[in-house]
């Protein structure tokens, strides 16, 4: 587990900000679940067998001995929700989005912690392909508006049957591969097969390579549901690459999935930023009425451990938010007008920045010019008894001396980004 330092916020804070914006035009609404569910619903949701349940959640009795998990995903949870609060008679779609701190027992490397921040995106309603469309070019806008070039992995794993079909087939080709297998594989073949496709060790690369494809086992349906899914894909401009290997770690999942990469080279090993696809038989299997739904996560640790790694080779930096003017005071009084003006010029959206604990002015003045504020205020013992305020230019030099009543209208004017009429 960690803690996200102040010096990481020029991360954080665009990614809420450009999340927070996206589920807006995407008209997706905030959903907050509690951090403790009872265990069933993960178990039930995600399925024994899965790496997240069987080794990764965090487990343990209450004091009126409910059992109970810190979520580990969230989806599960929404799911949860959905049913419980009848939200199937809401309009249809029901899309949902959510931000929140995870907890997962995983072994600690680069960009895996215990707890770790998701956001993610579900629809629930409908199962027309544009659905998964529009989830992958949200994913997609997010890296975007960030700045992470990225790319799409994307598979179809069809329906319980078409999947049914295919795992016997695999089960047999492992089998007969058995002794190239590493000790984990072995045990998958009769415990979590379709985590066949998803071993990372060497010696399992060649076996994986040459195994049965699933596209050859979907029907028309789903294998219709998928080109249309590209289509849609193509007619965005988002750039996928088609992965018969990717299968992702959760149960549930039926058709659609689909992992984000960046394709920047990066140190270390190239893990996903997100991943997601549909899960049409989750809402009914945790109680629910059938209800098609799909869905995605992103993991934030890892876009803030691939956004370092790109700006710093791509001498980038995020952008700040600008200061518009810094609001230097000077003696004791001066700091008693200040403070009031200072709420006044947020009070209209003027950014500023001040420092109460420096006394010269040449410091403070070192202090504007390193935030590159375009104008200070000056407020000294002076300016406090005629009630004005001095406005300087710096990069002019200029200074002017304003009325303080009419410090906001002018700054606002000389600012020039301000509606008259605000
Ligand atoms: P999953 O819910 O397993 O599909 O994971 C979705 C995303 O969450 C992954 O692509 C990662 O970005 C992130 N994630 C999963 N597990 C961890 C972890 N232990 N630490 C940090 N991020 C994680």
């Amino acid at each position: 587990m960690h803690d996200i330092l102040p010096k990481d916020e020029k991360y954080w804070k665009p990614m809420y900000k450009t999340i927070s914006d996206l589920a807006e035009h995407f008209q997706f609404s905030r959903i907050e679940t509690p951090i403790l569910e009872e265990v069933g619903v993960f178990v039930r949701g995600i399925g024994k067998g899965t790496d997240v349940v069987d080794k990764e959640m965090y487990v343990f009795e209450d004091k009126d001995t409910t059992k109970v998990a810190m979520r580990p995903e969230m989806t599960a949870a929404v799911v949860r929700a959905y049913i419980m609060h009848g939200f199937w008679n809401m309009p249809q779609p029901t899309k949902l989005w959510y931000w929140g701190p995870m907890f997962r027992h995983d072994r600690p490397q680069a960009g895996r912690y215990r707890q770790f921040h998701q956001i993610g995106f579900e629809n629930f309603g409908s199962n027309d392909p544009s659905v998964d469309a529009e989830l992958i070019l949200v994913a997609f806008d997010f890296f975007k508006d960030l700045g992470l070039p990225v790319e799409i992995k994307i598979n179809s794993i069809g329906t319980l049957a078409e999947r049914a079909n295919y795992k016997n087939e695999l089960v047999n080709y492992y089998r007969s591969k058995r002794s190239y297998l590493c000790e984990e594989c072995r045990q998958r073949i009769t415990k979590n097969p379709m985590r066949l496709l998803d071993c990372k060790e060497t010696g399992c690369q060649t076996v994986k390579e040459e195994a049965p494809q699933i596209i050859n086992w979907l029907g028309a349906e789903s294998k219709n549901h998928f080109m249309k899914v590209l289509e849609y894909l193509d007619v965005l401009e988002i750039p996928y690459q088609l992965d018969h290997t990717l299968v992702r770690g959760l149960n549930y999942y039926t058709n659609t999935v689909f992992e984000i990469y960046t394709t920047d080279e990066q140190e270390g090993s190239q893990s996903a930023l997100g991943g997601g696809g549909r899960y049409d038989l989750l809402v009914e299997e945790m109680g629910g009425r059938p209800t098609p739904a799909a869905g995605l996560a992103i993991g934030l640790e890892r876009v803030v451990l691939a956004l370092k790694q790109y700006n710093e080779k791509n001498n980038r930096e995020m952008p700040k938010v600008p200061t518009d003017a810094y609001v230097a005071q000077l003696g004791e009084e001066a700091r008693r007008v200040t403070m009031k003006i200072i709420n006044q010029l947020r009070g209209v959206g003027i950014k500023i920045a001040f420092n109460f604990f420096k006394t010269s002015l040449k410091n403070q003045m070192e202090l504007a010019d390193g935030l590159k504020a375009p104008f200070t205020v000056i407020i000294g013992q002076k300016e406090v008894q005629d009630s004005t305020a001095i406005i300087r230019d710096m990069e002019s030099g200029i200074q002017e001396i304003v009325d303080q009543k009419k410090l906001v209208t002018v700054l606002k004017r000389k600012l020039g980004r301000f509606d008259d009429k605000r």
